[in-house]
């Protein structure tokens, strides 16, 4: 896919093989010979999807590990921590995640708690190759947004990531949130919607302003069996149609994919190449 930027989960691998054994083995680069962009996220996402016990107070994210069923805590510096011990090139701050339908004094307060956050981050943040992103949160009120924006683009230095959305709200809510904060962002900040990535979506933020996206639907997607082809949108791979079938996903495509593999042979290792 010549992908230029590769995300990399900052809980994973503070666990497994754990931030120190990734920085005496040179950093994320080094180990995985990578000489292209890294990103990790803050770890704090994936706390409060795998954690049955998970808390937030002032001094950060505190949860129940789900390999040892200990209480643990990521304030800020930790997650910078791993962050900078890992080497990537952009940082993400650990902010206040709510979920984006959750209403009420929460959501103000999470705002304002990501950014005392992103201050704590900014003092443990030592390494000056290494390039960090605030997070905007607000929920779906677009004046919080907007408040947020003003506040995290004074800190700002590399670039600033939209976050707290694509969690089951309306599109048309979703889009009014990303039009917001882009229009409340300086121009040379450049602008990462986190966990979008339906076609569609990229397509409509791109023109609201937005820059960069991340999300795991095209590998998922993958995984399941899914091609996203040009035309027709979706090619469902594991249909029976394709059990005999041996042309490539797309005839015209010159991607390593098309080129090497039928549409039958990919029908037929569905499920046994990747552990889903
Ligand atoms: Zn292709």
């Amino acid at each position: 896919m010549d992908c230029r930027i590769l995300l990399c989960n900052t809980y994973h691998l503070g666990h497994r093989p754990g931030h120190e054994r990734v920085k005496a083995a040179g950093g994320l680069h080094k180990m995985m010979n990578w000489n292209r962009s890294i990103l990790t996220d803050s770890g704090g996402f994936q706390m409060v999807s795998l954690s049955k016990l998970m808390t937030v107070d002032e001094n950060g994210v505190n949860f129940e590990s789900p390999h040892t069923a200990e209480m643990m805590a990521l304030p800020p510096e930790k997650s910078i921590e791993i962050q900078q011990a890992l080497g990537a090139d952009i940082m993400m701050q650990l902010d206040h995640v709510i979920h984006v339908l959750t209403t009420g004094d929460i959501v103000k307060e999470a705002m304002h708690r990501s950014i005392r956050w992103l201050d704590r981050c900014v003092q443990a943040h030592t390494r000056d190759d290494q390039a960090m992103f605030p997070i905007l949160q607000g929920g779906l009120d677009l004046e919080l947004r907007k408040e947020c924006a003003e506040e995290m683009a004074k800190r700002a230095k590399v670039g600033i990531a939209i976050g707290g959305l694509s969690g089951g709200e309306e599109k048309d809510h979703f889009w009014k949130v990303v039009a917001a904060c882009c229009a409340a962002l300086p121009p040379h900040l450049p602008r990462y919607v986190m966990g979008v990535g339906f076609p569609v979506d990229l397509v409509i933020c791109s023109l609201l302003g937005a820059d960069m996206f991340d999300c795991v639907y095209p590998t998922r997607t993958a995984r399941f069996g899914t091609a996203m082809v040009r035309r027709g949108g979706l090619m469902q791979l594991n249909q029976k149609r394709y059990k005999e079938d041996f042309l490539p996903i797309d005839e015209k495509c010159q991607c390593n994919t098309c080129r090497t593999y039928t549409r039958a042979y990919i029908h037929s290792v569905i499920g046994k190449v990747c552990a889903v």
